[in-house]
């Protein structure tokens, strides 16, 4: 008997260490601002030895960084699979989302968007002797696209047969082995991965393929953040940074 009341005293201050704990790393946790992305998309996210946030690095990395300094607060990166990131966000996983992700309408009906901070568009990679040179030429290609992307819907939209790769690396891995023809992705994405491979060529086609606004993504009604982080783009905007950033992005070669 003596011996049971011993060893429940010692669960109760088991459970109140483990408790006060949890609440000493939620007070830590309000000074973090943890961002979702993932870090598949030079020059927006990517890994590389020595990132900006950690291990992460990229054009959305300085902007993370700059809209948790200016609340006064570290950023923090969660890094997942696109797919999953608007779920983590809703979820209460991560604060926000930022992740080169297209503002659309199917996406701002389950999250709230930030104002633009990026014009892209979608483009074809291609081999350098290729004769594609517009989109209906893909119609009897072999297309690669990024599962979840912009470039999916957009390739489905066309009506065209496609295969969806996890990974933009990937995709263009198969390309130079001439396991396909083209790789639908985002534009700068696109002038990266064109500019670190050889051999590789842009064909663009903007009867195709509209323009695509980049916005960071927030939980629905959290217009306290929104607002914040809609500041800090504004002020980005308006002193030039985030052109200065997205320059100096294109020229930092990339890890593999
Ligand atoms: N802009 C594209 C989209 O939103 C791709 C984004 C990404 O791969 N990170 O689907």
């Amino acid at each position: 008997m003596k011996n049971l009341k011993k060893l429940l005293a010692i669960c109760l201050m088991a459970v109140l260490t483990l408790s006060f704990a949890a609440c000493g790393k939620k007070d830590e946790g309000s000074k973090t601002l943890t961002f979702g992305t993932n870090a598949e998309f030079p020059p927006f996210e990517y890994v590389a030895s020595k990132g900006t946030i950690g291990e992460f690095d990229g054009i959305d990395m300085v902007i993370a960084k700059q809209i948790a300094e200016d609340q006064g607060k570290t950023a923090a990166i969660n890094n997942m699979e696109f797919d999953s990131l608007l779920l983590a966000l809703q979820n209460g996983q991560v604060d926000a989302v930022i992740a080169g992700m297209t503002i659309d309408p199917e996406r701002a009906e389950a999250v709230d968007f930030s104002v633009p901070y990026y014009t892209a568009t979608q483009v074809m990679i291609v081999k350098e002797d290729s004769a594609i040179a517009k989109a209906s030429d893909m119609a009897d290609k072999k297309i690669v696209v990024i599962q979840g992307y912009t470039g999916e819907s957009c390739v489905k939209d066309l009506g065209y047969p496609y295969e969806a790769f996890k990974k933009g690396s990937e995709a263009i891995l198969e390309l130079n082995n001439g396991k396909c023809d083209v790789v639908v992705i985002d534009s700068a994405t696109a002038s990266k991965y064109v500019k670190d491979n050889p051999g590789l060529k842009i064909v663009e086609d903007a009867d195709a393929f509209g323009s695509e606004e980049y916005g960071i993504a927030v939980k629905k009604g959290n217009t306290e953040l929104l607002n914040k982080i809609n500041e800090s783009i504004n002020k980005m905007k308006a002193d030039g940074k985030i052109s200065e950033i997205s320059a100096q992005y294109m020229d930092v070669q990339t890890e593999e």
